[in-house]
């Protein structure tokens, strides 16, 4: 057995550790689920495969398979479930995976020269008496999760069982988790801001309330019942909790929201305040195996923008080049700890982590004078004009409170004299014209970061993640 879930085993039968809309099974029913799982689904697996991969939407059948792998000691690969073929063909073939795992009902997606088994073929198949003895090893890979792809083609983030282990017990430390806590995990398990939540009830004896998609009215009805006392959002989720929150409020059981991907507005911290809504912000990547920065409830106002402080365990530099940054001053960030991984799947060390052991996040940011980390761009993203550095999301927090701008994006143009300049991509609800956009550009930025031409297009190009890729703009 997994010896994460045995302690839990040990320790806590007959606490329940897994809720959804319809069902609960204790520390003692999930054991033996993941044990029934195992013995079905070692039948398609010869023994010297080690890696596979699944394709599913978050299920009480997605948590037990997880396990059910991870205890015949396979690397699960994790395919988001909103890959074109052709996302999807790459991550097979870059993993070498041959085997998938697929919810029925996503068994209609293209998924070439691969074994494909749906997870009624596992659960139709008969056990075997017994599984064999494999040895766990903190430093075995436990998962591959491509990152989003935001910035050019996904890289495989191999994640170790250490790596996920020092990240949950960074997260209980930072948000006080103990056993009573249910988690609730309305993110996808295929992401990390999801399969963290799984570990750290592994991990830290807490409670996953796993539901299969996000919608605010169900996570609010259970925040308000007291079901759950914890729960991972981004950005839109919370504005859509804010948006369904109850008369009554949350109940006394309710913790905290931990927001992750990028810094919650001063409207929207002004409204959680009010409602009496903690929310923990937070700074993580795939590479970091869930939030390594983060910024308490205390802090918010006084730091708005901020991502926070590193977790405990967590070294965090800011450098230009060689060079060590002072505080205030831009360069890019690099992490180290336990929680990183170390390695991406079929790429060289050497371009990603520094010669002292720091990985490089590929984001630009400073730290203030107290040591709290702003983040300020993705260092791929950063515009340099005539030799000044433009940092693109200061242009769109500008344009996106203009009424009628429905989202934005703002890219660098190649430009012979300046070398680059700022361009808007926007979607607008109504005409807005560019004179009038440039306007207000020019009311509250210096004349160099205001965009230098408004491209209005029907939506922004995104990720199968949900983010803007930029990159596809700059093809246009
Ligand atoms: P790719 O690496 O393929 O370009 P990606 O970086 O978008 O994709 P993820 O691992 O999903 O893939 O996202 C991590 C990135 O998200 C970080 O590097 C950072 O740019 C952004 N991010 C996460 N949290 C925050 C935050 N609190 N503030 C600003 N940016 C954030
Ligand atoms: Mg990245």
């Amino acid at each position: 057995m997994l010896p994460w879930l045995k302690k839990q085993v040990e320790t806590n039968p007959k606490k329940v550790g897994l809720y959804t809309n319809s069902q609960f099974w204790t520390i003692q029913e999930i054991a033996n689920e993941v044990d029934k799982w195992a013995k079905k689904v070692m039948v398609f697996l010869p023994e010297k495969e080690k890696r596979v991969a699944i394709l599913s939407q978050n299920s009480s059948e997605l948590y037990f398979l997880i396990l059910a792998l991870w205890t015949l000691n396979k690397e699960i690969v994790f395919l988001n479930t909103h890959l074109v073929a052709d996302e999807l063909s790459f991550q097979l073939s870059d993993s070498e995976v041959n085997t998938v795992f697929v919810s029925d009902s996503l068994l209609d997606k293209s998924l070439r020269h691969c074994q494909v088994i749906s997870f009624s073929e596992i659960k139709n198949q008969d056990q075997i008496q017994s599984i064999p003895t494999t040895k766990f090893c903190l430093d075995n890979t436990a998962s591959i999760m491509y990152t989003s792809g935001t910035t050019g083609k996904p890289k495989g983030v191999i994640q170790t069982f250490r790596n996920h282990q020092a990240s949950s017990l960074s997260t209980q430390k930072n948000m006080q988790i103990t056993s009573d806590d249910v988690w609730a995990c309305a993110v996808p398990l295929f992401h990390i801001s999801g399969l963290s939540i799984l570990i750290r009830q592994l991990v830290l004896g807490c409670s996953i309330y796993l539901f299969e998609k996000f919608d605010a009215r169900q996570l609010t009805n259970q925040l308000q019942m007291g079901n759950v006392t914890v729960a991972s959002v981004v950005n839109v989720m919370l504005k859509q909790l804010l948006a369904n929150y109850p008369r009554q409020g949350y109940s006394d059981q309710f913790k905290c929201l931990l927001v992750g991907g990028g810094p919650v507005s001063k409207e929207m911290l002004q409204e959680c305040f009010t409602k009496s809504i903690p929310v923990i912000q937070s700074f993580g990547m795939t590479e970091t195996c869930s939030q390594v920065i983060a910024l308490s409830y205390q802090d918010a106002l006084n730091k708005i923008g901020s991502s926070g402080v590193p977790l405990e365990g967590i070294a965090l530099m800011i450098r230009q080049g060689e060079k060590d940054c002072q505080p205030l001053e831009v360069g890019e960030i690099l992490l180290s700890g336990e929680n990183i991984s170390t390695r991406y799947l079929n790429q060289p060390v050497k371009s990603n982590w520094t010669k002292d052991g720091y990985f490089k996040t590929g984001d630009l940011g400073y730290l203030d004078s107290d040591g709290y980390l702003y983040v300020v761009s993705r260092l791929s993203e950063l515009i340099i004009s005539g030799g000044e550095n433009i940092y693109p999301a200061e242009i769109e927090h500008c344009i996106e409170k203009i009424p009628g701008v429905v989202e934005v994006a703002v890219v660098g143009e190649e430009d012979e004299y300046w070398g680059e300049v700022p361009v808007a991509y926007l979607v607008t609800e109504n005409k807005i014209d560019s004179s009038f956009l440039d306007q207000v550009c020019q009311q509250s930025l210096a004349k160099y970061k205001c965009p230098k031409k408004y491209y209005v297009i029907d939506a922004l190009p995104r990720t199968a993640s949900g983010k803007v890729a930029k990159k596809l703009l700059l093809n246009k």
